[in-house]
């Protein structure tokens, strides 16, 4: 399975430097740290090789460069390579519906984004390691990958073996006092969870802007 392995901060910094209002975007790689004073965006928010923020080449900015900069934070948001994401949302064009929602929705459906969004793994990296090493069932039969698409319905449970283990043990701890998303039930009894229902817009705090990712494949 191809991923991205170079220092993911240097994402972060790299969208931070690009956005237009100067706001700090954080991609969450790299689990807890992004909320501590370590985060590479919160000691400096330049783009990668600056040492200063060059305000004039943030004004600079076309229409087809904001167009790109918002696929790729999307893209790095959700962890997934050039040729599946743009796979995702050719998929979304055949559907009949608001394109850019559905697109969206495909992705936070991903196994290892369901998985993070129950807070049963730090980062989706993590999530999608836990994944492919096979500690989890849906509807009972193992699955082990991270770009499954989970329906309403679907029960994901850990497997006893897994459930057992110090680091299982802490994750669910975690899971049991974070809150999750509206459309996933999480049961503290036996850490099961549940696809209550597909998410909706509302539901998704990906801090993306999905209109600017349709003009960019529609160009
Ligand atoms: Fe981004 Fe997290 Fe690194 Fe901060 S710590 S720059 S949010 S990956």
């Amino acid at each position: 399975m191809a991923r991205y392995t170079a220092a993911v901060c240097r994402l972060c910094r790299r969208e931070t430097a690009a956005s237009k209002t100067g706001e700090k975007i954080k991609l969450f790689l790299k689990g807890d740290r992004c909320l501590s004073r370590k985060c590479a965006v919160e000691r400096r928010g330049t783009a990668p090789g600056q040492k200063t923020q060059n305000t004039k080449a943030r004004q600079k900015i076309s229409e087809y460069g904001r167009q790109l900069r918002e696929k790729q934070k999307m893209r790095r948001y959700y962890g997934v390579l050039e040729t599946q994401f743009e796979s995702y949302f050719r998929e979304a064009q055949r559907v009949p519906g608001q394109t850019g929602k559905v697109f969206l929705q495909t992705l936070e459906r991903r196994f290892d984004n369901v998985v993070y969004r129950l807070n049963l793994a730090m980062s989706r990296k993590q999530a999608r390691q836990l994944v492919t090493h096979r500690h989890f069932r849906i509807n009972g039969r193992i699955v082990n990958i991270p770009s499954y698409i989970v329906k309403a319905g679907d029960v994901i449970t850990i497997s006893d073996r897994s459930k057992e283990t110090d680091a299982f043990k802490q994750l669910i701890e975690v899971a049991k006092n974070r809150r999750h998303p509206e459309w996933l039930e999480f049961s503290e009894t036996d850490a099961s969870s549940k696809v209550l229902a597909l998410p909706g817009r509302e539901q998704i705090d990906t801090p993306v802007d999905e209109q600017l990712i349709v003009e960019y494949y529609s160009r």
